[in-house]
């Protein structure tokens, strides 16, 4: 998979169904470079950073959670540099991985076929927390480059991130569109709060998790009409 790029500061490296992998986006600065989501697995954080040596550009000095499902942050242990979370995102990091620990890797193996697909091969499953945690909002400049990161309301988990860079008018923000997994029911109310959290930023684009890049308008539509 080749990196993609969407503006001049901001490349994606695209997300996969078969595996349910994710977009990982990354964020060039002057003087450092910032990953969004560390990846489902070693494999899948590798081959990002693999796609980043061949495009010339740096790995990344800091990776930014967009939230804890194992697609987004099962790759922790292999990034560069190093992960922010927020409070509750690295909160259910720890109990996944208690729960890793008591039960072995068979629970989260039988959760969905693109897991089993992810980790083929008997590959070790390894949750590892942020090194730095957070709440409410960070303000970060990689080098002429500002970046916020900010905790939001949405509907598909309760520990969503959202990284806005004002400079080149993108939002980043994840799965927190969705509605929750594994039936994808959707809180209209909380989609209604993510909506108003969109329209007020007026963002060019905005990057969803597994999907290509989407105008706030078509954002909106989808969330005020349930279908995230
Ligand atoms: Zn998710």
């Amino acid at each position: 998979m080749k990196l993609e790029r969407l503006t001049e500061r901001i490349f994606i490296y695209p997300y996969e169904e078969e595996r349910d992998r994710p977009n990982l986006s990354y964020i060039k600065g002057d003087r450092w470079s910032l990953a969004v989501d560390a990846g489902h697995s070693e494999s899948h954080t590798r081959e990002f950073y693999e796609a980043l040596c061949e495009a010339g550009l740096p790995l990344p000095a800091l990776t930014v959670l967009t939230h804890w499902h194992w697609d987004h942050t099962f790759g922790m242990h292999a990034v560069h540099g190093l992960c922010l979370a927020n409070e509750k995102t690295n909160r259910h990091l720890l109990d996944f991985r208690d729960r890793l620990e008591k039960e072995g890797p068979e629970f989260f193996l039988a959760m969905h076929e693109s897991i089993r697909r992810e980790y083929a091969g008997g590959k070790p499953v390894i949750v590892t927390p942020a090194d730095m945690v957070f709440r409410g909002e960070v303000l970060l400049d990689a080098g002429n480059c500002p970046i916020r990161v900010f905790e939001a309301e949405a509907p598909h988990t309760d520990d969503s991130t959202l990284i806005e860079v004002p400079g080149e008018q993108v939002l980043i923000l994840g799965d927190s569109t969705g509605g929750t997994f594994p039936d994808w029911t959707m809180d209209m109310a909380l989609a209604a709060k993510l909506a108003e959290t969109v329209r007020k930023i007026n963002p060019k684009l905005c990057i969803d998790g597994h999907w290509t890049p989407l105008t706030p308008e078509v954002i909106i539509e989808d969330l005020l009409a349930g279908e995230g």
